[in-house]
């Protein structure tokens, strides 16, 4: 209940009570509340505006360490790029061309990465630039990284057949290089000193004292080891499982392998002989391709005494690691 409030009449000469308006209690209350309502907001402006509350300030820091964050994550990106540069450089410049194959150009290395409506959820947000900047780098680096893996699998596939191809052609003479004393006859159209005449020699004659190893050039399987009496003596063909290769060694003294056997190269099938049409111990080398007879001498590699040495000391131990 307010307290009433008397006024002096002087007409009258007396006190009256004065009865409450609106315009008196604005004049008698307001102009202080105004005043104090005034000057509180006015600090509250200053006060926020100079000074931040503690989770302003807070996320003001956090905020200044996630765009260094992400700063520092773009750098990152950019060093694992230029290493992924120079990885697909040497992929295509050496690793591809030892293997024979095709390199890749840098348009497939990042084909079908990124879209362009990929990062708009990302858009219009605060650092969304730089986020956006980063996933793309990281999806780019993704793409690249899975092309490379498939290059590396590529490689890997083409140098393991080459390997198995090496392993098994028929380059080294099937005899050592110690034993071997003189290139008998070449191939191609000779005097046969048995029965005459003009005939086409289809291998080689490589001529070793009688009983001296003879070796397997190239890993294989032995299709034939026995004598048909078809003037090659006893003999052994060798079945290399690339490219229809198949080797003869006739006039064998011994046959040491038997047919179904898989050998490897350096690896003993015989010895030097005089068996069948042979007028001396030696050895009859062909090579076939698909039964076709090609030249023996476009398949012999030069190999040192010592690496000769080194191969029949590697086939014994992978004879012996397969028994
Ligand atoms: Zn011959």
């Amino acid at each position: 209940m307010a307290k009433p409030i008397f006024k002096y009449n002087p007409k009258a000469l007396r006190f009256e009570r004065q009865r409450y308006n609106l315009r008196m209690f604005i004049r008698k209350f307001f102009p202080g509340t105004l005043i104090s309502a005034g000057t509180g907001f006015i600090f509250f402006l200053l006060f926020i505006t100079v000074f931040e509350t503690p989770d302003e300030k807070r996320l003001k820091q956090e905020k200044a360490a996630l765009s260094s964050d992400l700063e520092q994550i773009s750098d990152s990106i950019r060093f694992y790029d230029n290493n992924l540069d120079k990885i697909a450089m040497h992929d295509n410049h050496q690793y591809r061309v030892i293997a024979e194959l095709d390199s890749i150009p840098d348009r497939l290395r990042t084909a079908g990465y990124g879209g362009a409506n990929l990062y708009k959820d990302l858009s219009g947000k605060e650092h969304s630039d730089l986020i956006i900047d980063v996933l793309r780098k990281l999806d780019l680096i993704n793409k690249r990284m899975q092309v490379q893996n498939m290059s590396f699998v590529e490689l890997t596939k083409s140098l393991n057949a080459e390997s198995e191809r090496l392993r098994r052609l028929p380059v080294v003479t099937p005899i050592h290089n110690n034993d071997l004393t003189r290139l008998g006859s070449n191939y191609g159209y000779r005097i046969n000193p048995i029965v005459g005449g003009i005939h086409f020699h289809k291998g080689i004659d490589l001529t070793a004292p009688y009983g001296k190893p003879v070796y397997a050039p190239g890993a294989g399987t032995v299709t034939y080891a026995g004598n048909r009496h078809n003037g090659y003596g006893n003999y052994i063909i060798i079945d290399h499982g690339i490219n229809g290769i198949s080797t003869l060694y006739g006039h064998l003294s011994k046959i040491i392998v038997k047919e179904g056997q898989e050998v490897v190269r350096g690896e003993k099938i015989g010895n030097i002989g005089n068996t069948g049409l042979s007028t001396a111990p030696h050895l009859h080398y062909e090579i076939r391709i698909n039964g076709k007879h090609i030249n023996p001498a476009n398949y012999r590699m030069p190999v040192e005494p010592e690496h000769y040495d080194q191969l029949i000391s590697n086939a014994d131990t992978i004879t012996k690691s397969l028994n």
